[in-house]
């Protein structure tokens, strides 16, 4: 049998969770070799990461070189958008509320692609810019080639290559995938007024108009909408697309001006049936695709990334073994299948015409509104699973 603690983790795939992933696992000393094209600087989207994740971020020493292009988000908004009968109440969430100096922060996703490339090339991770085209198991290692005709062997493999993960299908692992009606159109503006740190969620028929923070007067928007719409959109002039964005804001931050320019993406959804297994961990899209409302998905990957720095052996016993498997299963989860349940469901009640679903989530944000100790469970939870179990039991104990 080979000796698996020779042999190096293969993270497949460049993109931020492969790379946050890369870098993480060879700064707590394991050998670490990525695979994969570094993104370029075509992504005109921003992140929203939540503090979870930026303290995640801040261990890893990557924090103090992105924190300088990031714009903190200290107040979150519910805004109801519709011109439905039933009309949900605004909701206010302050970061103070909860203790928090903010709930995190708006980051350009092309300065993520550049701080984490420069971190790479300062890393003890290797990087190779090139695609893996097939795994086969040999005995306790896997054998891993490359489309220009190298192969190595690897310990274990990290599936960071995406919603179609070649490395999922290599574990054996089936995924379930759905679409929506619906694509984003993500555009950065300038505006006249102060955001005062503040990021806004319109509820529209179509789906959420989210506008986050960025640095100075200016704002990132994610607005997703029907197909049609998000090509008219796209279509447009930017003095018309100003106009639309500033009147579906109801003018909120003053006289807008597009600063870059729409891009569109479809949306869909992806869940797996297990988050391990056969020597392979999925990590980011691999293991979870949902539309892009509450800024979960790249926190919910970082999120995996710990659980991997968390799960696999420093001792230098094996990294695949059966129960590291099974303890990466256990830790990933409940916490993506709540993500991803919780998400579409939110989404879909906003596509519903039904009235009774219209009611229940009207009632459920009147409830938030009115109800602090709610309010502040939600935001607890919304940040990182079970803080907002864990503060209300220990402030019980309290009592
Ligand atoms: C409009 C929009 C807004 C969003 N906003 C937020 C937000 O505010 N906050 C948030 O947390 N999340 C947000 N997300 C989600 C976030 O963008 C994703 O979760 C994140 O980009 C996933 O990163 P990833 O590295 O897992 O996947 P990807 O970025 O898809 O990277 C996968 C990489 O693997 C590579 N690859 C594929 N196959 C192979 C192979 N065979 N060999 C080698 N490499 C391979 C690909 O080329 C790619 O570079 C948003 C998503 C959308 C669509």
């Amino acid at each position: 049998m080979t000796d698996t603690r020779t042999d190096p983790i293969v993270v497949a795939g460049a993109g931020h969770v492969g790379l946050i992933a890369a870098l993480s696992l060879a700064k707590s000393g394991y050998n670490v070799i990525n695979l994969g094209e570094l993104p370029g600087r075509s992504d005109k989207r921003t992140t929203a990461l939540m503090m979870p994740a930026i303290r995640f971020l801040q261990s890893v020493d990557l924090w103090q070189d992105i924190e300088p292009h990031a714009a903190p988000m200290t107040t979150m908004r519910i805004l109801d958008g519709t011109r439905r009968l039933v009309r949900s109440p605004s909701v206010t969430f302050e970061a103070s509320e909860i203790g928090e100096p903010a709930f995190g922060y708006n980051i350009p996703n092309s300065t993520l692609t550049a701080v984490l490339g420069d971190a790479l090339k300062k890393s003890t991770a290797q990087h190779k810019a090139v695609s893996i085209s097939k795994y086969n198991h040999v005995g306790d290692t896997i054998r891993v080639e490359t489309v220009d005709g190298s192969s190595l062997t690897a310990s274990i493999i990290i599936a960071a290559d995406g919603r179609s993960s070649l490395a999922r299908d290599a574990a054996g692992i089936a995924a379930r995938t759905w679409s929506y009606n619906q694509t984003a159109v993500v555009l950065s503006f300038t505006h006249t007024r102060d955001h005062h740190d503040t990021s806004t969620e319109f509820h529209t028929e179509y789906g959420p108009f989210t506008v986050v923070p960025l640095q100075g007067q200016r704002s990132s928007l994610v607005w997703v909408t029907t197909p049609e719409m998000a090509a008219e959109l796209l279509a447009i002039d930017h003095d018309e697309l100003a106009k639309r964005v500033e009147d579906r804001m109801q003018s909120m931050l003053g006289a807008v001006a597009i600063e870059v320019a729409p891009q569109s993406w479809p949306l869909s959804g992806l869940v797996p049936t297990s988050f391990a297994r056969n020597r392979i961990f999925l990590a980011g899209e691999s293991a979870h695709v949902f539309p892009p409302i509450g800024a979960q998905g790249l926190n919910l990957g970082i999120r995996d990334v710990e659980a991997l720095t968390e799960t696999l052996p420093v001792d230098g016993g094996d990294p695949g073994s059966p129960d590291i498997i099974s303890a990466y299963n256990r830790k990933r989860s409940p916490d993506i299948l709540a993500r991803t349940g919780a998400v579409d469901a939110l989404n879909r009640s906003l596509l519903s015409d039904f009235l009774p679903v219209q009611m229940v989530r009207s009632g459920a944000l009147e409830l938030l509104r009115v109800f602090s100790p709610l309010r502040s469970f939600v935001m607890r939870e919304g940040l990182r699973p079970g803080s907002g179990f864990r503060f209300s039991t220990r402030n019980a104990g309290h009592q």
